[in-house]
């Protein structure tokens, strides 16, 4: 394990779609350039798929579906497992390639690539336990076989936030449970999924099992994927507004679908908290990737008889922070992925401010190279401001109190999106409460990270349907066929 240099890690990514188990340009020759957010400069210029090389890439997996369909579980779970012992030996490589197109600090994209790398490994050992049952009907009159049988082939599309843990969320159970899969990364980040295609194919993939379209005409690309009647499975990942549109879409095939989407987490900290647990916790929520997460705390809602010290000490570290590009040693704040999202940035802070907000710290953009926004405190965010309805995505901590346990559960559940809360309390009962009440489908108790491949993902509300990892995630690939037979002993 040699630590290759930007210039030899871009030289070796693949610059072509993935289709057939081939390398190939857009049919149309388009191209498309990928801009490294912490300068501005273009990195890599790749293959821009048109409609002709989503159809093609559609048609291998079509083909490839009944082969692959057919191959041991073993099989299929060996290659996955070859694909993370192989990730391992490039773990630096796929963390470099994540830092200069998406500007995570390289230490979170190291942990990105475990945590991205284990999704290989739980769904490599799922692979074997795809199972059914066998009974009697209560009438005793026959036999019922229940089986498990692979969707069919599956259209996964992922967001430029998480470049590779997204991709192996999805990729990984669907082909352990069987399927094929055309995969579309997002247009701001597509290296990484282009790197980890080649890894598969190294490791013995089947050609056109895993088929990659780049493109940055999205939707123009993927609608018509999307109404093939041959595909039988949408997994999406990315924002609500997105997401509606493609539930929309998947209705008119019924297609089997998966939404991974916004969240706006409210992170809760009661007076009986451990106040060093609380901040540990509130640093490692709003700041892991620049902010840029739907399981990012979007609203802390502080009981007010701690709020001012829970400020003082959040801003304080804070202020530690090393803003810079993330392939700098002690830089723990990348840039945001674009212009536009330091725009959001800046008006969401400038409304809470006009609203009475009081700043602690940081509030700016950076000038420069770069899309770099300064880590920010606001405490005393008055309700109603956008700062607490609208995902963030940046390094923004916004503070608002609140007196009684119900008026938290209250504040915290008065939104639209559903993924992920975090509570600190050293109140059994209360914490046992909040995993009642709150309208999440995740929750961190006294933790302010909870991603684990072996944990069910997903959102209730419009933050999602489906659950992505755990021994639920593999079940999103599958479809379950029920048998009947007569009862063997009569006549
Ligand atoms: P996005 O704009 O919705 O894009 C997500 C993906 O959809 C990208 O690949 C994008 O391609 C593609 N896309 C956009 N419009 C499309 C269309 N009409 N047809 C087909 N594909 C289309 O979201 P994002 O900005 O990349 O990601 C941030 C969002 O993702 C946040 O809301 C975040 O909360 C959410 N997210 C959710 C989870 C979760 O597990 N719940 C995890 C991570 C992120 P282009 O790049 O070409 O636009």
């Amino acid at each position: 394990m040699t630590n290759v240099t930007e210039a030899e890690l871009l030289r070796m990514v693949p610059k072509e779609l993935f289709v057939n188990g081939e390398w190939v340009p857009a049919a149309d020759g388009a191209t498309l350039d990928v801009v490294d957010p912490a300068t501005g400069l273009v990195i890599a210029s790749i293959a821009d798929a048109g409609v002709a090389d989503g159809a093609a890439a559609l048609d291998a997996a079509v083909d490839a579906q009944d082969s692959w369909a057919a191959t041991p579980p073993r099989v299929r779970g060996e290659i996955l497992r070859r694909a993370f012992d192989l990730m391992q030996e490039r773990k630096q490589e796929f963390a470099l390639l994540m830092t200069i197109e998406m500007g995570k600090p390289l230490a979170e994209a190291y942990g990105e690539v475990a945590y991205g790398g284990e999704f290989l490994r739980w769904f490599s050992e799922e692979a074997v336990r795809i199972s059914g049952r066998y009974g009697s009907n209560p009438e005793g009159t026959g036999r019922m076989l229940v089986s498990q049988h692979p969707v069919g082939p599956c259209f996964l599309i992922t967001p430029w936030n998480f470049p590779l843990a997204m991709a192996t969320r999805k990729i990984a159970p669907a082909l352990a449970a069987g399927c094929t899969v055309v995969v579309k990364p997002a247009s701001l980040t597509p290296l990484t999924t282009l790197y980890f295609a080649k890894l598969l194919a190294e490791v013995g993939l089947p050609a056109g099992v895993l088929n990659v379209i780049t493109t940055s005409r999205s939707g123009a690309v993927s609608d018509p994927i999307i109404a093939d009647p041959r595909l039988r499975k949408l997994s999406f990942t990315g924002s609500t507004a997105v997401g509606r549109r493609m539930i929309g879409q998947a209705g008119q095939g019924v297609l089997r679908t998966s939404m991974e989407l916004g969240g706006n987490a409210p992170f809760i900290v009661f007076a009986d908290a451990d106040l060093d647990k609380a901040v540990d916790g509130a640093i490692a929520a709003k700041f892991r990737n620049v902010g840029q997460a739907c399981t990012a705390a979007n609203r802390f809602i502080v009981q007010a008889s701690v709020a001012e010290e829970f400020a003082r000490r959040v801003t304080a570290r804070v202020q530690d922070f090393v803003v810079g590009r993330g392939t700098a040693e002690n830089v723990n704040i990348g840039p945001l992925i674009n212009a536009g999202a330091v725009e959001k940035a800046s008006a969401l802070v400038q409304d809470a401010l006009e609203r009475g907000a009081t700043l602690l710290t940081g509030g700016d953009s950076i000038e420069g190279a770069g899309t770099f926004f300064e880590p920010t405190v606001l405490a005393g965010v008055a309700a109603g401001s956008d700062i607490l309805r609208e995902e963030i995505f940046g390094p923004v901590l916004a503070i608002a109190t609140f007196d009684e346990e119900e008026d938290a559960v209250r504040l915290a559940n008065d939104t639209e999106f559903g993924l992920v809360s975090y509570v600190f309390t050293r109140d059994l009962a209360r914490g046992q409460r909040m995993v009642e009440r709150l309208q999440t489908g995740m929750m961190g108790l006294n933790i302010g990270v909870i991603s684990n491949a072996a944990a069910p993902f997903g959102g209730v509300k419009q933050s999602g349907l489906g659950r992505e990892g755990g021994p639920e995630g593999i079940q999103e690939y599958l479809t379950t066929k029920y048998t009947m037979t007569p009862d063997p002993f009569a006549d």
